[in-house]
């Protein structure tokens, strides 16, 4: 993995090609090319990484440009997530953001020409009669009755498809090409549809669309890309491109296909996202549980470790399923040298130190980043009740258990060692209180006492603990590629316990001023994160990523 990391993929080698003779003018310039119609995933992180990062390491820029030609679906809403997303994972996009719908002049003066050219012609075939004569991958297509219509009344038709003369549906702009091709993206594809669909920015001024294999290689070129990288989909769509380009003498990028992200445990399309959202099964395209942007960086996950992950995944030709526990590493890993260490009780379980003043409050002190000594120290208050987990006390551990068990000795991690004397039960015999008396002397950094105890354990001093709640996520899909079966619906795989919520946990009192998107460690517990759902009266708590050990085992 490490190796990859450092050679050149592919794409690179490409461009390397092409600066050795000249094709650019050594010129590198990428284009990020969303579709304004849903909040961008994980996937789309991928493609962002790519394009920015290869621009960058050659020198050149990286625009992104709204594919924004199906009115229907497109909200700006999608456009200010889109544009917060690429911000945020730390990429600057050239100049302003660019919509293929400013070139919608352009892309309609293109179409008169490739019709005065005589290669394209107005269909009246509605959309069945079109699949019908398109012929099937072993099958050639047959020539639409309306293929030969002479040049004057394409004119005419297109301009009045235009001008909104016509219904939706009622006819098309198609590209003349052939009904026989072995590629079934050249049999006479559509280029420009009816549609009397307001657009989110040129309103009602258009009553018809250029689709999207028209509009897409079109601005590539306008813009003056100079690799046009896109997912291996579209591979079959690059002979439509380079015949476009042709016949209207336009400039012509190099399209470049490499393989989709796909992401074990969750799905990875902006469709099924959508529907999870619409259905209710999360809370929005944001929800912590979700693989998009949003989701992630509310859940914790810094740009830095998505980067990192992409980066880590690397560029193929071939599809495969990446594991999400890389992902979740990453995240680790990077929370591990940044986040700031505090102390909760997720589970709480009464400690009483009989022998320690009542009123009494001592502060000790602890370390912010055992990895980070700069983050320095801070005091937490230690006093006769504190709070420990429920599952760091056993009444009848086996042999190696090294946390609290009757007569057993622990270290409350910075204050003093502890034994515990008396287990208190309710009438179900669940264990409610622990009765323990501390060792004066054996104050972490000053301990005399000479006993070795070998479990430490985090707390809180119950009269100190602020309550607030934590939200425990698990994959949202229990079946590791949910959408791999296409006879089966990916639903049946949803996680329905993929939210865990504790409703009443305690944390540490310097965590009372956290502010939301603020992340750190919780001891023992895992990275966490304060959510935008926190109030002055109570902190919610995301759970970012599980520790991979415990510091108990070491
Ligand atoms: P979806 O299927 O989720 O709707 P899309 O490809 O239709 O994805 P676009 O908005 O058209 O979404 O994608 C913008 C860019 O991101 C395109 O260049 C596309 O190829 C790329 N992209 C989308 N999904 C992935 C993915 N899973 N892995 C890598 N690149 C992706
Ligand atoms: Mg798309």
């Amino acid at each position: 993995m490490d190796n990859a990391h450092e050679s050149k993929h592919f794409i690179e080698d490409i461009i390397d090609r092409h600066n050795e003779n000249g094709r650019f003018d050594s010129r590198v310039k990428t284009r990020f090319p969303p579709e304004p119609n849903g909040y961008l995933h994980i996937g789309h992180a991928k493609s962002i990484c790519l394009n920015f990062t290869v621009a960058q390491k050659y020198g050149g820029t990286t625009n992104l440009r709204f594919d924004d030609t199906n009115p229907t679906t497109e909200e700006t809403e999608y456009v200010e997530s889109i544009k917060r997303d690429v911000q945020w994972l730390g990429f600057d996009w050239e100049g302003e953001a660019r919509y293929a719908s400013d070139y919608f002049e352009e892309l309609y003066e293109a179409a008169v020409k490739l019709v005065k050219k005589g290669v394209a012609y107005v269909d009246d075939s509605t959309s069945e009669e079109m699949a019908e004569m398109k012929g099937t991958p072993t099958r050639p297509g047959t020539n639409s009755p309306y293929r030969d219509r002479p040049v004057e009344e394409n004119l005419r038709l297109l301009e009045g498809m235009k001008n909104g003369e016509y219904p939706e549906g009622s006819r098309t702009l198609r590209a003349k090409i052939d009904m026989a091709s072995d590629n079934m993206i050249m049999r006479d594809p559509v280029i420009y549809r009816i549609k009397r669909v307001p657009h989110h920015r040129t309103g009602d001024t258009w009553n018809i669309y250029p689709m999207y294999d028209l509009a897409h290689c079109m601005s590539d070129s306008i813009e003056n890309i100079t690799h046009s990288l896109c997912t291996l989909e579209f591979e079959v769509h690059r002979p439509l491109y380079d015949w476009i380009l042709d016949q209207l003498d336009y400039y012509h990028p190099q399209q470049i296909e490499f393989a989709r992200l796909n992401l074990s445990y969750t799905i990875t399309s902006k469709r099924k996202l959508l529907n999870l959202v619409a259905a209710g099964h999360v809370t929005g395209w944001d929800d912590p549980r979700m693989p998009t942007i949003s989701g992630m960086r509310r859940r914790g996950y810094t740009p830095a470790a998505i980067r990192e992950f992409c980066d880590r995944v690397g560029v193929a030709r071939r599809e495969n399923l990446i594991d999400v526990a890389l992902l979740e590493f990453a995240v680790r890993d990077d929370l591990n040298k940044t986040a700031p260490r505090y102390m909760a009780v997720l589970d709480p379980l009464k400690l009483t130190i009989t022998n320690y003043p009542k009123d009494k409050t001592e502060w000790v002190e602890v370390v912010n980043n055992p990895e980070d000594e700069s983050q320095g120290t801070r005091e937490m208050p230690f006093s006769n009740e504190i709070y420990i987990e429920h599952d760091d006390f056993m009444e009848d551990p086996p042999r190696k258990y090294f946390r609290l068990k009757p007569g057993g000795m622990v270290r409350l991690k910075g204050a003093y060692i502890v034994q515990c004397d008396e287990v208190i039960k309710d009438e179900y015999g669940k264990p409610v209180e622990l009765k323990c008396t501390y060792i004066p002397e054996s104050k972490s950094g000053e301990d005399t006492s000479g006993l070795k105890v070998k479990g430490t354990l985090h707390w809180v001093s119950r009269k100190h603990a602020i309550p607030a709640q934590a939200r425990l996520y698990d994959r949202l899909f229990f079946e590791e590629n949910p959408t791999a079966d296409a006879d089966r619906d990916y639903m049946e795989f949803f996680n329905a316990s993929s939210l865990q919520v504790l409703d009443t946990i305690y944390v540490e009192p310097a965590l009372k001023d956290a502010q939301a998107g603020d992340r750190m460690q919780f001891l023992r517990k895992g990275y966490y994160c304060v959510d935008p759902d926190s109030t002055e009266d109570k902190l919610v708590f995301n759970r970012t990523v599980t520790l991979r050990d415990g510091w108990a085992k070491k």
